[in-house]
């Protein structure tokens, strides 16, 4: 098959699952000039393209998640956006290899980092790059362009989606880079942050793309991001509004610098999980989040985690920045309104708040197997399954 024919196969492939509205090819001479975790050739030797796809979160859903009302529509569309990405990109990279004499390399959504032996010890772990950054291949793939939240950020759907992606030997023909970058700086992603991993008001080097300059907010070390977005803890700094946890801490309170410091991580990881003064409920939540970790890092890639073990919590600085600057305020608005999250002695989850008249309202949302049928969660563990 020709390149052409190859490449218009491969995307109208990914069209037609419904899942994934947009998708590009980028290529290996854009990204020459990026980190390590652009190099092609660390997954597959002599790669040419990468092909990018994104799966957008629903308006609906990010209305609900953000108010509280229920949390169980992201899930899905989490669950679609990494499972559903790697059935995707074993598939065309099935395809690729069937149809032509090129390699393909299906990329790992999230959960495969490289190591890095060069990083001081204190560090080591705590910052990670995956083997091939898919923020950065959809870049060079004309999807959009770094968000101030390091998120890509697309024309139209924001950062608010999930990437998947598929490298090959096959050199495309690169889809035109998007001239214009959809980030407003509004930096709604920072407020909506209770670990402050993003930094406010510094920038990282720029990584350069096909000739461009992305710039985007410094950021921390990946426990700060990692205990926040796992859901051990998430509180806004005003206690007034949690994430989906119980864990009613505010990481953004401990200075910065502290990050750095192996022992405060340490430190930090045991009072999460072997603090035998919490109460038996919160113990064990925060068993069963480690569980669910330990899980995926077994597998290194998200791709194959089970449905039950999908369970959004936060996500807040990507899921918030929907391409309609209006709707991001709203939803802003929402979380702040949307109170607290706690756990009953049952350890299922309700919503504290208070509304408009002062008055406290309580309420327990949808679990899993109160949201979906037995055959809709059959259905989104079947994404997993190649
Ligand atoms: S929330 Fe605002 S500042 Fe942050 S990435 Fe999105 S558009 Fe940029
Ligand atoms: S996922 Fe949550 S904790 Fe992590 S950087 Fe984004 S908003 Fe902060």
């Amino acid at each position: 098959m020709d390149l052409i024919s190859l490449k218009n196969l491969i995307k109208s492939e990914i069209i037609k699952s419904g899942d994934f509205p947009l998708v590009g090819v980028g290529s290996r001479d854009r990204l020459k000039d990026a980190p390590p975790s652009a190099n092609m050739d660390y997954c597959l030797t002599g790669a040419q393209s990468c092909i990018i796809w994104a799966h957008p979160n629903p308006i609906e859903g990010l209305e609900n998640y953000f108010s509280k009302k229920e949390r169980m529509s992201i899930k899905k569309h989490q669950q679609i956006g990494y499972a559903g990405s790697w059935r995707m990109a074993v598939e065309i990279s099935r395809l690729i290899e069937e149809k032509s004499d090129y390699k393909a390399f299906p990329i790992i959504p999230n959960g495969k980092y490289r190591r890095r032996e060069e990083l001081p010890e204190s560090v080591r772990g705590d910052y990670r790059f995956p083997d091939f950054s898919l923020r950065y291949g959809a870049v060079a793939a004309g999807l959009g362009h770094l968000g101030w939240s390091g998120n890509l950020v697309t024309k139209d759907f924001g950062a608010s989606l999930y990437l998947g992606g598929v490298l090959t030997t096959a050199p495309l023909e690169p889809d035109p880079m998007l001239e214009k970058n959809y980030c407003n700086r509004c930096k709604i992603c920072n407020k909506v942050c209770s670990t402050g991993y993003a930094y406010e008001d510094e920038e990282e080097i720029p990584v350069i793309i096909g000739g461009n300059k992305e710039i985007y907010a410094k950021r921390g070390t990946f426990s700060s991001c990692g205990i926040g977005c796992a859901g051990w803890y998430g509180l806004s700094e005003d206690n007034s509004w949690s994430t989906w946890t119980p864990g009613h801490v505010c990481l953004k309170k401990y200075p910065r610098e502290n990050w750095q410091n192996k022992e405060f991580r340490t430190n930090l990881i045991n009072q999460i999980l072997n603090d035998e003064t919490l109460p038996q409920n919160l113990k064990d939540f925060n068993l069963k989040i480690a569980r669910s970790f330990a899980n995926t890092g077994r597998t290194e890639n998200v791709g194959l985690r089970p449905f039950s073990d999908t369970n959004p919590r936060c996500g807040n600085c990507n899921f918030i920045c929907v391409a309609d600057y209006d709707k991001r305020k709203e939803l802003y608005e929402l979380l702040i309104s949307s109170g607290k999250i706690y756990i009953d002695e049952n350890g299922k989850e309700f919503v504290n708040k208070t509304d408009n008249e002062g008055k406290e309202i309580v309420y327990y949302p949808p679990t899993q197997e109160e949201f979906f049928t037995e055959e809709e969660i059959k259905e989104m563990d079947a994404f997993k399954e190649i």
